[in-house]
């Protein structure tokens, strides 16, 4: 029987973050490129040599990338836009950064010297991002490397035979931008292809057998022509190098629609994410090609709990014997890049949890232990797989996750809990009445400059060398700068600065019950950077107010209302790892009575507004359209349940930081939120068309201010902005913020551009006033 254990990818970034620390080295100039190439080299032979101890037959090459994935294509095919002043032939490291990061000329990459990088964007829906790569209508692509036949030949050295991974030319297209909008990347697939074939042939020289071609655009809606792209693609590579084995791996979901179309390419095997979508297997089962090998990916490649391995070998069982002699392998649903490495490095980590998470390492093993199983029968494997039922039973009923007064408090969650007293219309008189705010209110969006002071104070307090009372009173000190400041400029709402939080979700995490930390498990969110998402591992409550003590300072210290800081319940969820034994709605819903909680403390302690930030939003968003209307109906409730408890006197503010409501907006009109604050000041308040047509009725803070980049604009840019947002909404509907929180800038910049916003504001009063 043929059944093979296939790894889709491998986490880069090193067990210690070797890969992080040898890039910002390079970076610096402390270190040379043969020093990051030595790096590199190491990790990838340590990720060949673990994942052959682990017992995986295919093991993958190419999954490695010194920043991104889809960077490395871009680069590997020539789609390099001329502002990085390519002249041709093989592209050096310097180019390669630059459209990763931009290129500094005298440190000034953001004003006109150097150039900026590509743009960076979510990879499906994962919290990894890309390099979009931008192609021009006359593009010419061209082999510029040999990287992929370069690493097998690197691992073969090794004594591993590999199987190189490679983005596919649809996905690749799919997800470029064209530069000028006049054609769509896709209309470039056939001068594309050559280069993937010319690729191909190579790898074939090479003594490859097998490539893995990534195409997981074939799990989203596709368009008819968008489908015969895979026909051409596909029947096109299949010609030129005929004897090359192609596994063409469809993750992040179901083929649905697309399953016919994709199961009669001409390619060897077919890769299927059957945690995502465990449902297609029948329908696949009826298409595939008795000569194709299917890769089964049944263990998660997004989550990090251990598998119940008895109940995947009772299904698959059936299906081995349906699939000779082509023969299946049991793989991750996708590559393990979205999982830590390995649960081990977690000393500190309670034992229970411990025993009840599978990082990539160990679900290698599950891999190995299924494959066995399998071929073997359960009886072989009988240790393995009942210490994973084991676990999954003691998690399952473990008092460590059942809360039942969180599940109690669920059960009596009723519509009246979902819904502010009044609607918007009687709200906004009793708060107009309570609140006394001029026309064109100022704002900020929470967080000020997160000063170098400010992180060596908290890694001071964390590491015992700063004492509480002393990094209390350093947080006060800091919070009473903000405060006066910002009355001394004259800002209408203020903020207490979020001084003492490290990050949005970690902050509220840490405080919640059902949440668990790691030291070590990071994962890549891009290039260099690295988050340790917090699991949710538990019922989710709150047993004591998070935010209430340093908001009450800061309204202690002011007559000017201080708005109440706190992260929704839907980006707490979408920024975690979450449960795989109920529903994500339900924790989803958890989530929201905690902070129900809170914003009921916040407002018995006299906050007057509380903002509750979504910036994660639309991050949940499906990948199918048909999906979005379940996604969107529960995430909505989340934010009323969070936010409906209040009195109609008390403003309830949101804020997202991006700019696409067009598919969405019924979504962030139906949170009721009295005001929300969104990101406009790139796409110059084009973006409120949306609100405009569709009559959005609540109020609206467009930003004026883009925090991305360190350019302070002066009070003429931002009073052309609002000149043209007052196009588009009501006067009394205008707030006036910056586009986000303000902590990854300096002071230096924040406050001139401050200063310019509020004379902006006043400006516009006056002129809308007549006077
Ligand atoms: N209140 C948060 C801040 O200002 C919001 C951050 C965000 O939306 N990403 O930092
Ligand atoms: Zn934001």
């Amino acid at each position: 029987m043929t059944i093979k254990t296939a790894s889709l990818g491998f986490p880069r970034i090193g067990r210690h973050r070797e890969l992080k620390f040898a890039l910002e080295s390079y970076w610096s100039g402390k270190s040379d490129q043969a020093a990051l190439f030595d790096v590199a080299r190491k990790l990838r032979a340590d990720n060949w040599r673990l994942q052959k101890e682990e017992g995986i037959d295919i093991i993958p090459s190419n999954d490695f990338s010194l920043y991104d994935h889809v960077l490395d294509t871009a680069v590997m095919v020539g789609a390099i836009p001329n502002a990085y002043g390519w002249k041709g032939g093989p592209v050096d490291l310097n180019t390669y950064f630059a459209m990763a990061r931009g290129s500094q000329v005298d440190g000034h990459a953001d004003c006109g010297h150097g150039v900026p990088a590509l743009e960076m964007t979510k990879w499906f829906d994962t919290n990894y991002h890309y390099m979009v790569p931008e192609v021009s209508e006359d593009q010419d692509f061209v082999l510029t490397s040999e990287e992929p036949v370069d690493h097998f030949l690197e691992a073969k050295e090794l004594g591993i035979h590999t199987r190189p991974v490679i983005l596919g030319p649809v996905t690749f297209l799919k997800l470029a931008k064209a530069r000028g909008a006049t054609f769509k990347p896709l209309d470039l697939l056939l001068k594309l292809l050559p280069v993937y074939e010319e690729l191909l042939r190579r790898l074939d020289a090479a003594g490859v057998d097998w490539v893995q071609i990534d195409e997981p655009i074939s799990v989203i809606d596709l368009t008819e022509g968008e489908r015969h792209a895979f026909s051409v693609a596909y029947r096109a590579l299949a010609k030129a190098v005929p004897n090359l084995k192609v596994m063409l791996a469809a993750y992040f979901g179901g083929l649905r629609d697309n399953l016919v179309a994709i199961a009669a390419q001409p390619v060897a095997g077919l890769h299927l994410d059957l945690v995502r979508a465990p449902d297609q297997l029948d329908e696949v089962l009826k298409v595939a090609r008795k000569d194709q090998v299917l890769s089964l990916g049944v263990i998660d490649g997004r989550n990090i709990w251990r598998a119940d391995l008895g109940s995947i070998i009772d299904r698959l069982e059936p299906v081995v014997a349906t699939r000779q002699p082509a023969g299946i392998e049991v793989s991750s649903s996708c590559s393990l890049l979205h999982v830590p490495i390995d649960i081990e490095l977690e000393a500190a980590l309670d034992a229970d949890l411990k025993t009840w998470l599978a990082f990539a390492t160990q679900k290698l093993g599950e891999l190995s232990t299924l494959s066995r199983g399998l071929v073997e029968g359960k009886a072989a494997v009988f240790e393995k797989v009942h210490a994973a039922s084991a676990a999954i039973a003691a998690r399952a009923s473990s008092p460590k996750i059942n809360d039942p007064l969180v599940q109690g408090r669920i059960a009596g969650v009723d519509e009246a809990m979902k819904r502010r007293m009044n609607p918007f219309a009687e709200r906004r008189a009793i708060q107009a009445d309570a609140i006394r705010l001029p026309l064109f209110p100022t704002t900020t969006i929470g967080s000020f400059p997160q000063t170098s002071e400010v992180r060596t104070a908290r890694s001071a307090h964390a590491k015992g060398a700063l004492s509480s009372t002393d990094y209390e009173s350093f947080l006060r000190k800091e919070t009473e700068a903000a405060i006066r400041w910002q009355e001394e400029i004259g800002l209408d709402v203020l903020v207490h600065g979020e001084f003492e939080r490290n990050d949005m979700v970690q902050y509220f995490g840490e405080q919640l019950s059902g949440f668990a930390f790691m030291q070590h498990a990071w994962v890549q969110s891009y290039g260099s950077r690295y988050v340790r998402p917090p699991i949710i591992f538990g019922d989710v409550s709150r047993p004591n107010p998070m935010t209430v003590r340093w908001w009450g300072y800061a309204q202690s210290l002011t007559n000017k209302p201080v708005k109440g800081m706190l992260t929704g319940p839907v980006t707490i969820l979408n920024w975690s790892f979450v449960r795989d034994d109920i529903p994500r709605s339900q924790t989803g819903r958890q989530i929201a009575l905690a902070i129900r909680d809170e914003v009921m403390d916040l407002e018995k302690a006299g906050a007057r507004m509380i903002q509750i930030d979504e910036a994660a939003f639309r991050e949940g968003l499906p990948l199918r359209r048909k999906d979005r209307k379940t996604y969107l109906d529960w995430a909505i409730e989340c934010f009323r349940l969070c936010s409906s408890g209040v009195t109609d006197r008390t403003q309830i503010h949101t804020h997202m930081c991006y700019s696409e409501f067009s598919d969405i907006i019924d979504a962030i009109a139906a949170m009721d939120a009295d005001v929300i604050s969104i990101e406009t000041s790139r796409s110059k308040m084009e973006l409120l068309d949306e609100f405009r047509s569709y009559k959005y009725p609540n109020e609206i803070g467009p930003g004026v201010y883009d925090i991305h980049s360190p350019r302070v604009p002066d009070v003429k840019e931002i009073t052309e902005l609002l000149a043209r947002a007052r196009q588009r909404l009501a006067d009394s509907q205008l707030w006036v913020n910056p586009d986000c929180g303000l902590k990854t800038r300096k002071w230096e910049e924040v406050r001139p551009a401050l200063v310019n916003m509020v004379a902006a504001a006043r400006e516009l009063r006056n002129e809308a006033l007549g006077r």
